[in-house]
C-alpha cells in the first residue's frame, strides 16, 4: 500500500517524501504544485480542497496518509487570504479526513501559533488554544476537524511544528529573509525586537518526528518543538556568521497581529510518545539552509 503525502512540494512535504523514499516507502505526493516524479515517488496533481476522484482513491487505499497542504504564514496580509486559508487549511484537511478510512495512521501538521505564544512557561499540548489572527485561527479549525475523525473511532496524530528552519525554507519565512538581505547587504526587517524569542526546529528533526508519529498508529497531539528558545538576535547573528557579513544593517518594524513576542514548546510527551526530542544546532543548521539557498542561486533559471 501507498504511503500517502499532502504538500509533497512543500519545504516540510518535500524533506519527508525524500525521508519515505530513502526507506523504502511506495510514496505518492500530492500536491497542487508539480513535483517531480522519480523512482518511489509518483506525482498527484490536485486541490485538495476540490478532489477529483483519482485523489480521494488514493487517500482511500492509502496504508499511510501524512497530511502537510496547506497555507502557512503568519504575516500573508494579502486580498482574500481569510478565505483562502479556510480553503487550503480546513476545506482541505477535510477532504483528507473524510477519504482516509477510520483505521489508516493519519499524521496531520498543525502549528504552535495554534498556543498564540508562550508567555514564559513552554507551551504544553493540554493547554488552552488562544488562536490569535487568521492563520492560527485555520489551523485550530482544522485541529477540529481530526477531532471530530476520532469522536468517530478513527486515528489521527496531530503534530505541532515550531519555526521550522533548514534546507529550502520558504522564501516568506523570517530566517529566509534574513539570509537573502545579508547575502544582498541590505537592510534586515525585524519585527517587534530582537529580544523576541522563537523555538526554532530543524526540518530533520520535524521529519523523523512525523514518521515517529506514524509509526505509533495512535492518536493525540504532540509538539515538535525543542523547549529551547533563540532570541532573534542569536539567529540574526548565526545568519551574519554563515555568509561572513560583519555588519547588519537592521530595521525594527512593529509586528503584526499573529505575530507573537515569544514561542516555546513543552516537550514531555514529545519524548514520552517518540522517544526523542528535537535539538537544534544553529550554527549548523543555518550554515546547510544558506549552502542549499547558494547551490539554488547557482542553478540558472
Ligand atoms: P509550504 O507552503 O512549503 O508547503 C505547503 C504545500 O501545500 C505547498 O506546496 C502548497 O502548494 C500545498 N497546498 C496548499 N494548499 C493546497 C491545496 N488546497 N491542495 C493541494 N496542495 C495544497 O509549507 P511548509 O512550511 O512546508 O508547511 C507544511 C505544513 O506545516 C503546513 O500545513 C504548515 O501550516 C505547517 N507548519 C509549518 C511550519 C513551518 O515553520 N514551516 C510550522 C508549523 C506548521
Amino acid at each position: 500500500m501507498a504511503t500517502v503525502v499532502t504538500g509533497a512540494a512543500g519545504f516540510i512535504g518535500g524533506h519527508l517524501v525524500e525521508a519515505l523514499v530513502g526507506a523504502g516507502h511506495d510514496v505518492v505526493g500530492i500536491d497542487r504544485r508539480p513535483v517531480a516524479a522519480r523512482p518511489g515517488l509518483r506525482p498527484l496533481r490536485c486541490d485538495l480542497a476540490a478532489p477529483d476522484a483519482e485523489t480521494l482513491r488514493v487517500l482511500g487505499s492509502a496504508g499511510m496518509v501524512f497530511h502537510l497542504a496547506g497555507r502557512p504564514g503568519v504575516r500573508d496580509t494579502s486580498p482574500g487570504v481569510d478565505a483562502a486559508r479556510v480553503r487550503d487549511n480546513v476545506d482541505a484537511t477535510r477532504t483528507v479526513v473524510a477519504a482516509v478510512p477510520l483505521d489508516i495512521p493519519l499524521v496531520v501538521t498543525s502549528s504552535s501559533s495554534v498556543y498564540g505564544g508562550s508567555r514564559g512557561l513552554p507551551c504544553h499540548e493540554d493547554d488552552q488554544l488562544q488562536p490569535i489572527g487568521g492563520y492560527a485561527r485555520s489551523k485550530a479549525a482544522a485541529e477540529n476537524v481530526c477531532a471530530e475523525r476520532l469522536a468517530r473511532g478513527g486515528i489521527v496524530a496531530v503534530a505541532r511544528p515550531f519555526t521550522v528552519v533548514g534546507p529550502g525554507q520558504r522564501d516568506d519565512m523570517a530566517l529566509s529573509q534574513w539570509v537573502a538581505a545579508v547575502a544582498a547587504r541590505q537592510p534586515v526587517t525585524v519585527y517587534g525586537g530582537l529580544h523576541r524569542r522563537r523555538d526554532v526546529t530543524d526540518v530533520a528533526d520535524v521529519v523523523h518526528g512525523l514518521q515517529a508519529l506514524s509509526g505509533l498508529g495512535r492518536s493525540g497531539v504532540v509538539n515538535l518543538g525543542t523547549g529551547v528558545g533563540h532570541t532573534l538576535d542569536e539567529l540574526l547573528r548565526a545568519v551574519s556568521q554563515a555568509l561572513g557579513s560583519e555588519a547588519v544593517d537592521i530595521r525594527v518594524l512593529t509586528p503584526p497581529a499573529g505575530d507573537v513576542d515569544c514561542t516555546l514548546a513543552d516537550t514531555r510527551r514529545c519524548a514520552e510518545w517518540l522517544g526523542f526530542v528535537p535539538r537544534t544546532d544553529l550554527q549548523d543548521v543555518v550554515a546547510r539552509q544558506v549552502a542549499a539557498s547558494r547551490a539554488l542561486a547557482a542553478v540558472p533559471a
